[in-house]
């Protein structure tokens, strides 16, 4: 198959970010014609005056109103002409670990990062700065789990510091919290090359260290971010449209599934749903919005 040029390249990773965050995640590859290749992808630059309208106006939650986007939701799922094959298995999550008092979780968090250590257990360690392995409060009551550090998180050592990070502290300040009163993580705690979904392997590495910062934590309710967060908590792979809008039970938690900061930013029409989501999770935790 030919190389594709960096144009439509770019437009296909983006169509296909779009669909992992969707939960829409085997994709399989069938030779083209040439003359089938597309050449330009004029969707995906679009920009849409509608669309730029702030998650405030989106959500009726009040001082969302950063973000703007460039993109589009319009695309269909790819033709489907070659068999599937198996899906690829999750390992069993390990045993609930016993509770740890509140005044010494953040210990009980220092000794996790100690085990990771200067980590090689997958090959992500190759191409990382900074490992990432959390931010927040030991004692929070709420928490949430994205999919891994992007570039500014690897620069940073910290979890949602860049753009999908800014709309994550507006969607924590309109339920009326401080990113400083929840927890943050990720599925892996190294940058993937290229921001790319963790494979199996590294996600299956890394996420025995999540589920141990779960049970320090013990939030009661655990927002999952995103496709991949979902996938690896709940060990199980869906749509998102199948575990949206419901409570899970989760080591002790409740589980809400919601739509990754990052693919609000490219769909801001599904911040509506995502602060629907939200709202479960404020009803749990007995929040009412902020008010100004
Ligand atoms: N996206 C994630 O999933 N996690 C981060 O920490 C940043 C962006």
């Amino acid at each position: 198959m030919p190389a594709l040029d960096p144009a439509t390249r770019e437009a296909l990773e983006a169509r296909l970010r779009f669909y992992r965050e969707l939960g829409l995640t085997d994709f399989y590859r069938r030779p083209v014609e040439t003359s089938q290749i597309i050449t330009s992808a004029p969707e995906f630059t679009s920009s849409n005056a509608q669309e730029n309208s702030s998650i405030t106006q989106n959500l009726g939650a009040p001082g969302l109103d950063v973000e703007t986007w460039e993109g589009t939701s319009q695309a269909m799922p790819p033709q489907e002409t070659t068999p599937i094959p198996p899906r690829k298995t999750f390992q069993a999550p390990p045993p609930i670990a016993p509770e740890v008092a509140s005044s010494d979780r953040a210990s009980a968090l220092q000794l996790i990062r100690e085990d990771i250590g200067d980590c090689t257990r997958c090959a992500l360690h190759k191409g990382r700065n900074r490992i990432v392995f959390a931010d927040g409060d030991p004692n929070a009551r709420l928490l949430f789990v994205g999919e891994g550090p992007g570039a500014d998180e690897d620069a940073q050592g910290l979890p949602f510091v860049g753009r999908a990070g800014q709309l994550l502290n507006n969607m924590i300040a309109a339920m009326g919290l401080k990113r400083e009163e929840v927890y943050i993580a990720n599925v892996v705690k190294c940058r993937p090359p290229q921001n790319r979904t963790p494979e199996p392997e590294e996600a299956n590495t890394c996420s025995p260290f999540l589920f141990r910062q779960i049970d320090v934590v013990r939030p009661e309710v655990i927002v999952a971010l995103g496709a991949t967060a979902a996938t690896y908590l709940l060990g199980q792979r869906q749509p998102l449209a199948g575990l949206r809008s419901r409570i899970h039970a989760f080591r002790g938690s409740k589980l809400i599934v919601t739509y990754h900061p990052a693919f609000l930013l490219r769909d801001p029409r599904q911040k509506k749903e995502a602060w629907a989501d939200l709202q479960i999770a404020m009803h749990e935790l007995g929040l009412k919005a902020r008010s100004s």
